[in-house]
C-alpha cells in the first residue's frame, strides 16, 4: 500500500460549513416553507462587472485568430496586468514595487497556501486568532503545527484578537519565524491602524520574523488612516510578503486572479547560513509548479484599472459597503456589540453572555430565519462571536436586518 502524507491525516475534518449546512437543512425540513437568509459564506454575489466582461470576450476572440492566440504566458504573469498593479495598486500609494516583484496567481488562496513551499519546515509560525483556516491547515499539511489538542496546535503561537484587546494581535511571545496577518481582517473585520501596523514591521524587523500580510479585502477600506498595504510602511519590504485578490474586490471568485508580492529586499537563510532572495526562490517555485494564470482571466482584470472598470469596481464595493453599514445598524438595534463592517465586508457580533457561538447560530436561525457563521470556527478566540458578511443582496439584507428585530435570546 502507498503510504501517504501523515500530516494530512492530522487535520481533523473541516466541521464548520459542513455543520452549518447541516444545521439549516435540519431546519428547513422541520419548517417547510420558511425562507432563510444565508449570510454565512464568503461567496459574493453581484456579477463581473462590464469592463471585465468585455475584456474577456476581447481576449476570446484574440484566442480564436492565429495572430493573437496565446498559449502558455509567463509563469509571472503577463507584463500588461502586472505592469498596472505596480502603477495603480501601489505607485499611487507612493509605493516602488518592480513589475519583477509582482507574481500573478489564480488566487490568494492557493498563494497563502503555497507561500510555506519556500520556507524551512522547523519555522515556527503564528496566527492570529479567529483566523482565516488556510494559513493554519497549509501549515499542519506541512509539518509545522505539532499536534492538535482539540482547540490549538502545539506549535503554532495564537494571538488572540477580542473585544478586550480591540482586536489588535498582542505582540508573540514565542519568536516565531512567520507571522500571518491579514487587514482588513476575515473574519472580524476589523482593520489595523498605520501605528500598529509599523509596530508590527518594528517586531519583524527586530525578530528577524517574516510576516505574510494578506489584503485580500483591501478594497474595502473606507478609513482614511488605514494603510492597504503593508509597504505603506518604511523597511516593510525587508520583512513582508503581500498577498492580494481580485476575488472580493471585483467579483472573480469564479474567475480566480490574485497576485503577490514578493520584494526583492527579502532575504531568508539556507542551512549553511548564506543569504536566499526570497524573490528568486517563489520565482522558482512558481516556475516548476504553475504554469501562469489563463491569458483571458489576466485581461479581464487589466481591464478593472481603466476609468471604466475603477468606477465600476467602486460601485459594487459601495452596494456591499451599504449593506455593511445596514447590518452593523440592524445589529446594534437588536441590543447587540457589533465589531467591523467599517472597512470591511465582515460583521462580527459579540454573542450575548453565556450564548455559546453554536447557541447564537440556532438562536438566529430560528428566531430570524438568517444563518451566519460562528465564530469558534475560526479558531478559539472566535468562541462567544458570529460572522455575517455583507456579501448579499441589498434587499435580503433590509430583509435580514427587519428580522433581527425578532431577536431575542431566551
Ligand atoms: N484570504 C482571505 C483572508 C480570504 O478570506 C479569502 C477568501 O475568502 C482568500 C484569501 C481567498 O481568496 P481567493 O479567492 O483569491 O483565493
Amino acid at each position: 500500500m502507498i503510504k501517504v502524507n501523515d500530516n494530512f491525516c492530522k487535520l481533523p475534518a473541516s466541521y464548520l460549513f459542513s455543520e452549518v449546512a447541516k444545521r439549516i437543512e435540519a431546519f428547513r425540513r422541520q419548517n417547510p416553507g420558511t425562507e432563510i437568509i444565508r449570510m454565512g459564506i464568503g461567496d459574493v454575489t453581484s456579477p463581473i462587472c462590464a469592463a471585465a466582461v468585455r475584456a474577456m470576450k476581447q481576449a476570446a476572440d484574440d484566442q480564436s485568430r492565429k495572430e493573437t492566440f496565446h498559449g502558455y504566458g509567463p509563469e509571472q504573469g503577463y507584463e500588461f496586468l502586472r505592469a498596472k498593479i505596480a502603477e495603480y495598486d501601489y505607485k499611487a500609494r507612493g509605493i516602488d514595487i518592480a513589475v519583477d516583484e509582482i507574481f500573478i496567481s489564480d488566487g490568494a488562496k492557493s498563494d497563502t497556501g503555497n507561500i510555506g513551499d519556500i520556507l524551512s519546515h522547523g519555522c515556527k509560525i503564528a496566527v492570529t486568532d479567529p483566523v482565516y483556516p488556510v494559513y493554519v491547515d497549509t501549515n499542519v499539511m506541512a509539518g509545522r503545527a505539532g499536534s492538535y489538542d482539540g482547540n490549538r496546535w502545539s506549535n503554532i503561537e495564537y494571538l488572540p484578537c477580542t473585544a478586550e484587546n480591540g482586536f489588535i494581535p498582542p505582540m508573540p511571545v514565542d519568536n516565531p519565524d512567520v507571522i500571518y496577518l491579514c487587514y482588513p481582517n476575515n473574519p472580524t473585520g476589523t482593520t489595523l491602524s498605520r501605528d500598529i501596523l509599523a509596530q508590527w514591521v518594528d517586531y519583524a524587523r527586530s525578530h528577524n520574523a517574516l510576516i505574510l500580510f494578506d489584503s485580500a479585502y483591501e478594497a474595502y477600506i473606507r478609513h482614511e488612516d488605514i494603510p492597504h498595504s503593508i509597504y505603506e510602511i518604511p523597511g516593510a519590504k525587508e520583512v513582508a510578503i503581500e498577498f492580494r485578490s481580485y476575488s472580493k474586490t471585483a467579483g472573480f471568485t469564479g474567475l480566480r486572479c490574485g497576485y503577490t508580492v514578493v520584494p526583492k529586499q527579502l532575504h531568508g537563510v539556507d542551512a549553511n547560513g548564506h543569504s536566499v532572495s526570497l524573490n528568486a526562490l517563489w520565482n522558482r517555485r512558481q516556475c516548476t509548479k504553475f504554469n501562469g494564470a489563463s491569458y483571458i482571466i489576466q485581461r479581464a482584470a487589466e481591464a478593472l484599472y481603466t476609468d471604466e472598470g475603477r468606477r465600476e469596481v467602486k460601485e459594487t464595493i459601495d452596494y456591499y459597503m451599504r449593506n455593511a453599514a445596514v447590518l452593523r445598524a440592524g445589529v446594534r438595534a437588536a441590543g447587540l456589540d457589533v465589531y467591523g463592517g467599517e472597512d470591511a465586508p465582515y460583521i462580527w457580533i459579540k454573542t450575548p453572555d453565556g450564548v455559546s457561538s453554536w447557541e447564537f447560530f440556532d438562536i438566529l436561525l430560528k428566531e430570524c430565519n438568517v444563518a451566519g457563521t460562528p465564530g469558534s470556527g475560526f479558531g478559539p478566540a472566535g468562541e462567544g462571536y458570529f460572522r455575517l458578511t455583507a456579501f448579499g443582496r441589498y434587499e435580503d439584507t433590509m430583509k435580514a436586518v427587519e428580522r433581527l428585530k425578532r431577536f431575542n435570546v431566551k
